[in-house]
């Protein structure tokens, strides 16, 4: 069983592991009570908003490239770097700090300049959530279960945030709504479990690299998924609802919802996408035909071995 903690500031997404002495050992539940408020006011205001690494899950790259109203492509290059999700060998991006001062190219000496749309990790904090079985957990017969019980939330306390000396105090309940962070988990949850299914495969199963390309582009760049579900031999290939087609076309939530599927059937087998009957055939008749082909080979390689030992036979002069 393993605990993943997720989307706290300036830890990694999904982890406590750099840092394990700052998250208080308590178990919190929605309605645990916490004392803490984050303003202007606060000697420590944007302290926390340098030096730090800050995954974007695919709903924040939306989200801001619409707040920026740039390209997802001019974003990643612009405001990302490349990493790994999770120490699992699945490619993502995280915020690009300014070489200058170490800080997220989003903070002002006056806040966050893209607060309202700020990525999910931002919202996060200083309250993570645990989940026992984020990867997903199965019973006898395959199928997925899951309740709230697997979940709690734990407390990140930093000494530089003064916050935790304010009044207010807040449920968690009512911090992660002000926060907007039940909509975030909404958005990310499919994303989060493909990674989180990655991770527990361990590494000794590794991604093929057009897999990995592929979900680095279905995550990071949902205009390029589109032209690769539109413009490809893609819809030769699946058979899709003419619906979902429509909403994906020019719905970009529904396709990043869409992407998230695509991916569990390609890169875990998740049988969620059908493949058109006949390329099902086509792809048999092909397997079919190579081991056609390979069997024919053999019997040509053993006849030919056959004649090599008979030429060998009448060629010695011992009889
Ligand atoms: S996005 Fe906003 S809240 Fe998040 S680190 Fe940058 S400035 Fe701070
Ligand atoms: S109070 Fe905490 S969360 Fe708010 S700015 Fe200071 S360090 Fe950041």
């Amino acid at each position: 069983m393993s605990t993943e903690e997720m989307n706290v500031k300036g830890k990694p997404l999904f982890g406590k592991d750099n840092n394990p002495s700052n998250i208080l050992p308590q178990k919190l539940t929605l309605e645990s009570k916490i004392k803490f408020r984050c303003h202007p006011g606060v000697r420590c205001f944007t302290a926390c908003c340098g030096g730090i690494k800050i995954i974007l899950t695919p709903y924040d790259i939306l989200m801001l490239t619409r707040r920026l109203d740039i390209p997802a492509h001019e974003f990643l290059q612009q405001y990302t770097l490349p990493t790994y999700l999770e120490k699992t060998d699945m490619p993502g991006v995280m915020l690009k700090l300014r070489e200058d001062d170490n800080k997220c190219p989003f903070v002002t000496p006056a806040g966050c300049t893209v607060y309202t749309d700020r990525p999910t990790a931002c919202r996060y904090y200083p309250v993570g959530m645990a989940d026992f079985h984020e990867g997903g957990t199965r019973d006898g017969k395959g199928n997925e279960v899951k309740g709230e019980d697997d979940k709690f939330y734990f407390v990140v306390k930093e000494d530089h945030c003064k916050g935790f000396e304010e009044d207010k105090e807040w449920t968690i309940g009512e911090w992660r709504a002000d926060q907007g962070v039940d909509v975030r988990d909404e958005m990310n949850k499919e994303w989060l479990r493909l990674v989180m299914r990655r991770k527990s495969f361990g590494l000794q199963a590794t991604l093929s690299e057009q897999a990995k390309r592929m979900f680095f582009m279905a995550s990071t760049d949902l205009a390029h998924f589109r032209r690769f579900i539109f413009e490809s031999s893609f819809l030769d290939t699946y058979e899709m609802d003419e619906e979902i087609l429509a909403k994906i076309k020019e719905d970009d939530i529904e396709l990043m919802h869409f992407s998230f599927k695509y991916l569990a059937a390609t890169l875990f087998g998740v049988a969620n996408i059908k493949i058109k009957e006949e390329k099902v055939k086509a792809k048999i008749e092909q397997i079919k035909q190579r081991q056609d082909e390979s069997v024919l080979q053999s019997i040509r390689e053993y006849e030919e071995l056959k004649a090599e030992t008979a030429r060998q036979k009448a060629e010695s002069p011992i009889k």
